[in-house]
């Protein structure tokens, strides 16, 4: 696993004259670059904290620390349109019980409505915007291949016309029970609802899970910040092998848990 660094900034000429000593060079102005966090790394760090720039850091797993992962974190999906009625709130009410619903952390979200959606797109496993654990996909594809795990659906209707939208579903994606060591996020607590909240941003490795049985699931924790929840998707090294067989995902759109 390599830790990478994107740096990004309005650099001044005295910034300039700093990074080119440490061999990296930038021109003036709005510029990013990217850095291993090495030795070069943690010596430039305090004087990147004093410049007021942009740093995020991100994760670059090997193919075979992917490979060799039991289990591995799913990301990289198209986000397509939104969960309708976007106004307001709108499609919370409609699609989630609001009863066992926080209103001020927004975890607790439990379905009780199909999906309302304005755009199919022509992706072939696709999520929402705002709706980061929920995945659709073609009919064909839910019969020829996720039906074979054991995965449920649940239809998606037409914003329009409130009609199901035929060759469209939503995995039903159980949540673990077994819960993780994330000793290592950041995490909130909700001063109204006392539940937890982890810090969404990658973590390097993604902890281990030792006791599943399904091939595609949930993590029991939330995720996110302020008015976002979610849980992460999981899958296990079967159904990652055979995504990326498939041509579903990409070898690089898995987080290994170790
Ligand atoms: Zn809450």
């Amino acid at each position: 696993m390599k830790t990478i660094r994107q740096i990004s900034g309005y650099w001044e000429p005295n910034q300039i004259r700093i990074l080119h000593d440490f061999g990296i060079d930038v021109n003036e102005g709005i510029q990013s670059f990217i850095i291993e966090e090495d030795e070069v790394y943690h010596q430039l760090e305090p004087l990147l904290a004093e410049w007021n720039i942009l740093n995020t850091r991100s994760f670059i797993f090997s193919d075979q620390e992917i490979k060799t992962a039991s289990y591995c974190v799913l990301k990289g999906w198209h986000e397509v349109g939104y969960p309708m009625p976007d106004g307001n709130n709108g499609y919370i009410h409609l699609t989630y019980d609001d009863c066992k619903l926080c209103h001020h952390c927004f975890c607790g979200l439990v379905q009780k409505s199909s999906f309302r959606i304005k755009i199919i797109p022509k992706w072939n496993i696709w999520g929402l915007n705002w709706i980061y654990d929920e995945l659709f996909t073609r009919r064909e594809i839910y019969d020829d291949f996720f039906s074979s795990y054991g995965i449920g659906y649940k239809d998606v209707r037409d914003y329009k016309t409130d009609n199901i939208i035929n060759g469209v579903v939503q995995l039903l994606i159980p949540v673990a029970d077994e819960s993780l060591d994330l000793s290592k996020y950041d995490k909130t607590i909700c001063s109204v609802c006392g539940m937890t909240k982890y810090g969404a941003k990658d973590n390097g490795f993604f902890p281990v899970y030792k006791n599943q049985t399904f091939h595609i699931f949930k993590t029991k924790e939330f995720f996110g910040y302020d008015g976002n929840c979610f849980r992460k998707i999981i899958v296990s090294s079967d159904m990652r092998e055979a995504l990326v067989e498939r041509k579903l995902f990409k070898l690089h759109d898995f987080i290994p848990c170790k």
